[in-house]
């Protein structure tokens, strides 16, 4: 099947030649933009690969998960729907970040994936991407996104302040707050991160370099996750809040497992220098009140992007780990053999 939509394909086999065109006027880019609401029906079908066009709303900077290189953009379409794109490697590697922003972006060759029920777009080896692009439709293109706003999400967090926190009915544990604060104090005495069994989603308690699940002999790697203790403030008051996964992710640009593998930050109990260093930042901060009144966040953005950004869900989401791992082998897996059994209990060595 051809890799974009046409009436024509060419087929070039070994006999082929190829000689230099001495014509000038043939465009170098062939695009072909699918509309936003295009792309549910390709989602998962690898061809025909998809050509997208809009304004850039968001570039992330190169991120780390699972050893895996990458970058995220937001891209804000005439629908007024936005999309993100993860650039994967090189293609990431090679985007011009500082000249992006608020431009047009024409990206070629994606593929539409679906992940944490949104549609996204992924590069392939096909990809390229081209700010401002050298077609002859461009300047309708800017004219058209220059008042352009994102559609509002309806699922907007209530603005809150610290002080007000001793308000809040906690009756209502899912309901979303968002608040600017600084986070003060990183807690030193408590775990900043938990493990989860492999296999029956336990929580596993840990000695030493060691992780063990009190029910079963697992052998894969375990799940880890973000769980830090902070105390955070504004002008109204100060409140101890924990920082979950996807708020850490947000902030740090690497995974929890990759500082507990990669970077051997294996003790519980002792704060990487890459968490250590967010004492004294202000962030906007997405969090729940849950009934015994702590603060789980669930999301950190930067001053800067949040205040340019016209809806809450706007930030880079968390990879599917578990589908990465499928489509591509990490160098750092675990070995079975490493894995230690002591009196009765499983015992899985990092
Ligand atoms: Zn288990």
């Amino acid at each position: 099947m051809p890799t974009v939509q046409h009436e024509a394909s060419l087929l070039i086999e070994k006999k082929v030649k190829l000689t230099p065109s001495q014509q000038h006027d043939i465009p170098r880019q062939y695009y072909n933009f699918a509309k936003y609401g295009d792309l549910k029906s390709r989602v998962e079908s690898r061809m025909p690969l998809t050509d997208y066009i809009g304004k850039t709303e968001y570039v992330s900077d190169m991120i780390t998960r699972k050893g895996i290189r990458m970058r995220k953009i937001r891209i804000l379409e005439e629908s007024r729907e936005t999309i993100e794109v993860t650039l994967w490697g090189d293609k990431g590697e090679d985007f011009q970040k500082e000249v992006a922003k608020d431009k047009i972006l024409a990206i070629t060759g994606t593929n539409v994936t679906i992940y944490n029920g949104r549609t996204q777009l992924e590069s392939t080896s096909a990809t390229t991407t081209a700010i401002n692009p050298d077609i002859p439709e461009l300047e309708t293109y800017i004219q058209r996104f220059k008042n352009l706003k994102a559609k509002p999400n309806e699922d907007t967090a209530t603005e809150i302040t610290i002080g007000d926190l001793t308000n809040v009915d906690v009756n209502q544990p899912t309901k979303q707050y968002r608040c600017t604060a600084r986070i003060i104090k990183i807690d030193p005495l408590r775990n900043w991160f938990f493990a989860k069994c492999p296999d029956c989603s336990g929580k596993l308690y840990s000695q030493r370099q060691t992780f063990a699940c009190g029910n079963c002999d697992f052998t894969d790697e375990p799940k880890f996750f973000y769980s830090v203790n902070t105390i955070v403030t504004d002008d109204t008051g100060t409140v101890e809040a924990v920082f979950f996964t996807n708020a850490m992710n947000d902030m740090l640009n690497i995974s929890c497992r990759d500082l507990v593998i990669t970077h051997r930050y294996t003790d519980q109990k002792i704060i990487p220098e890459q968490i250590r260093v967010l004492q004294g930042t202000t962030k906007v901060l997405y969090f729940n009140v849950r009934p015994d009144r702590t603060i789980a966040i669930n999301k950190a953005e930067n001053l800067e992007s949040a205040s340019t950004t016209a809806t809450s869900s706007l930030i880079p989401t968390t990879p599917n780990p578990k589908k990465y791992h499928e489509k591509r082998t990490t160098t750092t897996s675990i070995q079975p053999d490493k894995k230690q059994k002591t009196l009765g209990s499983h015992h899985y060595l990092l």
